[in-house]
């Protein structure tokens, strides 16, 4: 046993070697305050994805399978979020936000896939 000081209330305490807080409540206070980092971080993820995924919807939903980059970033797009990369028959890169996929054409062009139909014809996901 030996004398420590709690991680969140700064109190000296005795315990043993792996114990951090002085108490049940704050270790609960820690492990919430922790929590609810973790979770912010993860809701962020999730409404970007989401709206990635509706963004191409939109566009979907018009009957439209191509829109130009512009609209998308306009829309509040951002391409660094996906859920899956896939590469078609002819070795192009496929982002997929959920069931709604898009690959890079010319002239910055965004062409949008479905998963569904996109997997029939699928080569390999990339590791
Ligand atoms: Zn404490």
């Amino acid at each position: 046993m030996k004398s420590k000081k709690c991680l969140v209330c700064d109190k000296v305490f005795v315990g043993r070697a792996d114990k951090k807080y002085c108490s049940d409540q704050c270790r609960n206070v820690y492990n919430n305050k922790l929590n609810s980092t973790l979770y912010k971080e993860i809701r962020k993820t999730n409404r970007r994805l989401r709206t990635n995924r509706e963004i191409l919807s939109k566009y979907f939903r018009l009957g439209m399978d191509s829109v130009s980059l512009f609209s998308l970033i306009s829309d509040g797009f951002v391409l660094t979020y996906f859920t899956n990369l896939y590469k078609d028959s002819e070795g192009s890169e496929v982002y997929f936000c959920y069931d709604l996929g898009y690959k890079f054409a010319e002239n910055e062009t965004i062409i949008i896939l479905d998963k569904k139909v996109f997997e029939k014809q699928l080569v390999g996901e990339l590791p």
